[in-house]
């Protein structure tokens, strides 16, 4: 909906005239820069004269402004508008036909819609997300591969849901400087832990009983001073964040999908043990209740949190130059 700059009355987003007084409606152009209001025709700033069309953040001086340091200051997104990014997200597989021969092809099927699932025959990883692709290796068992690529899936499906937050915060377009921004985000040290707890945990709920693993997640606890006591609200509220992404995958990976992943597991018998860690075991999927406010706002704090830290740092400013050229590859 927008409002008609003349009478206010809330006109339909495509509607160029307004239904009450027939005037032509302005597009609210904000200026990302001052934060002033142009008209939609406008390709530079009425009030500070800085190029605004199309809205795009482009680069970090952009992005690192102090305009849109008041903006992460007061960034907001309301429940509402999170479960309209969610929706759109998922939207698109609607329009597509899960078909393929195997459990695991329909799962690549899946994960395309989303992103480029690419097999790799080399390395000791089972699978990598890298610069918005999945790779896996498909040398291994398939249903060992199915589990790799639904982990792998849901660390993209976090980092979409991620950019969409910020371009939500900062009232802007995606651009690969916002792209680089979360990728560094989501794999620093205060993340990197929820990060791939959140993958598992979407993982597990596909994979049998007998082979749930949370082996990223405890590598990462046993290599590194990762402190899974302190990070445990952030841990619940990742709970949640998967359990929303799983009540949509739910739907595309139905019951007759999740029943032919079981059976290709039987047939594998893929010799990878169990593994979890005493502490997350008690971390049960069910008992995670959280008011979308809640979660929404603790997350949406661990990410202006980081941007506060980033803002003047030249090391950072680096690191991000140099991923950002990854994306616009
Ligand atoms: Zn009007
Ligand atoms: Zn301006
Ligand atoms: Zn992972």
């Amino acid at each position: 909906m927008k409002e008609c700059n003349v009478c206010g009355t809330f006109n339909l987003k495509d509607n160029k005239y307004c239904t009450h007084c027939g005037c032509y409606i302005l597009e609210e152009n904000i200026c990302p820069f001052c934060g002033y209001k142009n008209p939609d025709s406008h390709v530079y700033c009425i009030n500070c004269g800085k190029q605004i069309t199309p809205i795009t953040i482009d680069s970090f001086d952009v992005l690192f402004s102090e305009y849109n340091y008041a903006q992460m200051d007061n960034a907001n997104v309301s429940s509402v508008e999170y479960n309209e990014i969610l929706e759109r997200m998922f939207r698109k597989l609607n329009y597509v036909s899960i078909n393929g021969k195997t459990p695991k092809d329909k799962i690549i099927r899946i994960a395309s819609v989303f992103t480029s699932v690419i097999p790799k025959s080399s390395g000791i990883n089972h699978g990598t997300f890298k610069n918005t692709m999945i790779f896996f290796d498909d040398r291994l068992d398939d249903s060992f591969q199915i589990g790799t690529i639904i982990h792998e899936l849901a660390h993209y499906l976090l980092f979409e849901l991620t950019v969409n937050m910020l371009c939500k915060i900062l009232n802007v377009n995606e651009s690969s400087t916002l792209k680089a921004f979360v990728d560094v985000f989501l794999s620093s040290p205060q993340l990197i832990g929820i990060n791939e707890f959140f993958a598992h945990t979407v993982e597990n709920r596909y994979i049998p009983h007998d082979y749930l693993n949370f082996t990223s997640f405890n590598d990462l606890v046993l290599n590194s001073n990762y402190d899974i006591e302190d990070n445990l609200q952030y841990l619940l509220i990742i709970i949640s964040y998967a359990k929303d992404i799983i009540g949509y995958l739910d739907i595309y990976i139905d019951e007759q999908l999740r029943e032919l992943i079981k059976l290709q597991f039987r047939e594998d018998k893929p010799n990878h043990n169990r593994q979890i860690l005493f502490e997350v075991e008690e971390l049960e999927l069910d008992d995670v209740e959280l008011d979308d406010i809640v979660k929404i706002r603790m997350f949406t704090l661990l990410m202006v949190d980081f941007f506060k830290r980033l803002y003047n740092n030249e090391e950072a400013r680096e690191e991000l130059e140099y991923i950002k050229n990854k994306f616009e590859d």
